[in-house]
């Protein structure tokens, strides 16, 4: 299909192709020759191929993100705003007090963003140069960066591909003197075996961060995730569930961890407990990552929202799957028996092409954005992107190591992760949150859409050409 068609010529183009294909098969001479019941109606020709993309029930309003009351909302933060303090004080301490009795754990600290609430644990925990960081893979880029940004090598365990999340049954062949601490991710907000992940930390003497930078309330056994490891890191920035522009959080049980982190994010000032042997005042090696008072007011006041849309999240992402589990080649995630709740900052599933006709993952994505649900294929394989080589080349890297540890093509081959690789590259696709905050109707759309993807896969295939 040349891009040069104009729409309409083009999809009265592909109606006719269409038409007669059907006239065709049915053995009929021509288009016209088709009685008015065998036509096929403009709204089930698929939108990419020029049809209509409204089909029944009525079309959605996908939620705007990030939502914002202007009357409840915007009374705290222009208090902030007129008060004249905006660096770290009052509202940053009650935000960290809620987000603390929010998750269960007995203190929180705020940081500028998730990125550095995994920097500021894994240091504050003893993790740095020579040392190796378990991660998954199937995450944001963020999570191998932090591990590289305090000195150790990142070490990729493979997914299972019903979960997408980190395959623990793989974790301790990946074990080596080096390890010193799993940083497991509970990716699209769906709880990953945490407590499997405990036991495996306790018998090899590790360390536990949990990125749980997607998962605002998800729940293992109900219990908050973000509780269960040595320290819990969270992301509020625009995206996620919880937006406040940018900004992070770190919940732990332990107290001396929590003040040596404030005190790590203050400068190295000391703080509580946290005073090095080398004396007062600028006690400690640190660096700064305070939150703001108004990005705390934004994040109170999107607070009082979670709870209730983590709900209609769960709701919809609960009646989608069932439905999408009845098509063909459309596998949603798989939920362990042990997670009671789940945060839903993505919605994922795996798209088998060989149930649409040999469809490309690409060509899918593209008939279902048209016919007006956006969608995505997530993540690329983060084992394989050149940051790593980079990070090996740097002059602290070099120092650090021996040159044995830094070459990239045995690194690679270590870190190989061929489940991964096929859920990256050929499989998965995503919603986001905010898609789940719509109505039944809404959820019925989207099923709807794929249904019609399904029915005419042959024919988007040939117009697309994969
Ligand atoms: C968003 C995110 C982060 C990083 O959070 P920022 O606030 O953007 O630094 C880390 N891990 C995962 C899985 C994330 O989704």
């Amino acid at each position: 299909m040349k891009k040069s068609f104009k729409k309409d010529s083009r999809r009265k183009f592909i109606r006719q192709n269409l038409l007669t294909g059907a006239a065709a098969i049915l053995g009929v001479k021509a288009t016209s020759a088709l009685s008015p019941s065998l036509q096929s109606k403009e709204t089930d020709i698929p939108a990419v191929l020029g049809g209509k993309p409204a089909i029944p029930p009525a079309k959605p309003q996908w939620k705007n993100w990030p939502m914002w009351d202007v009357e409840a909302d915007e009374p705290s933060v222009i208090k902030v705003l007129r008060s004249g303090v905006w660096s770290r004080a009052n509202v940053v301490t009650e935000f960290e007090d809620t987000w603390a009795k929010t998750i269960g754990s007995k203190r929180c600290l705020t940081t500028v963003n998730g990125t550095n609430a995994m920097i500021c644990s894994l240091v504050n925990l003893g993790i740095g140069g020579g040392d190796e960081v378990i991660i998954p893979p199937y995450t944001f880029i963020a999570t191998p960066q932090a591990v590289l940004q305090t000195g150790a090598i990142p070490v990729f365990v493979d997914i299972d591909p019903e979960t997408f999340q980190m395959d623990i049954t793989k974790i301790e062949e990946k074990i080596t003197p080096r390890t010193r601490a799993i940083l497991p991710v509970h990716i699209a907000g769906i709880p990953c075996d945490i407590e499997g992940i405990m036991k495996i930390a306790k018998k090899h003497n590790l360390v536990v961060v949990e990125d749980a930078c997607q998962a605002w309330l998800s729940e293992v056994n109900h219990r908050k995730v973000g509780s269960f490891g040595d320290a819990g890191c969270f992301s509020f920035q625009n995206s996620k569930n919880i937006p406040m522009g940018e900004g992070g959080a770190i919940v732990s049980d332990d107290e001396a961890f929590i003040d040596r982190c404030y005190s790590y994010h203050n400068y190295g000032i000391a703080h509580g407990s946290a005073i090095s042997n080398f004396g007062r005042g600028a006690s400690m090696y640190g660096t700064k990552l305070r939150l703001t008072e108004y990005q705390a007011a934004i994040g109170l006041a999107q607070l009082k929202r979670l709870d209730a849309q983590t709900t209609i999240r769960a709701n919809n992402a609960a009646y989608l799957k069932a439905e999408l589990e009845k098509i063909a080649g459309i596998i949603p995630y798989k939920l362990a028996s042990y997670i009671t709740r789940v945060s839903f900052h993505l919605f994922p599933f795996r798209y088998k092409k060989e149930s649409f006709e040999g469809l490309s993952r690409q060509a899918f994505l593209k008939s279902l954005a048209a016919e007006g649900v956006p969608c995505s294929g997530g993540y690329t394989p983060l084992n394989k992107q050149p940051y790593l080589a980079h990070a090996f080349q740097t002059k602290n890297f070099r120092k650090m190591y021996a040159p044995e540890l830094l070459d990239i093509d045995a690194y690679n081959r270590r870190n190989e992760c061929p489940q991964n690789d096929i859920v990256c590259n050929e499989e998965a696709i995503w919603f986001t949150q905010n898609i789940l905050l719509g109505s039944r109707s809404d959820m019925d759309f989207i099923v709807a859409a794929i249904r019609k993807i399904q029915k005419n896969a042959g024919s988007i295939k040939k117009a697309l050409g994969s």
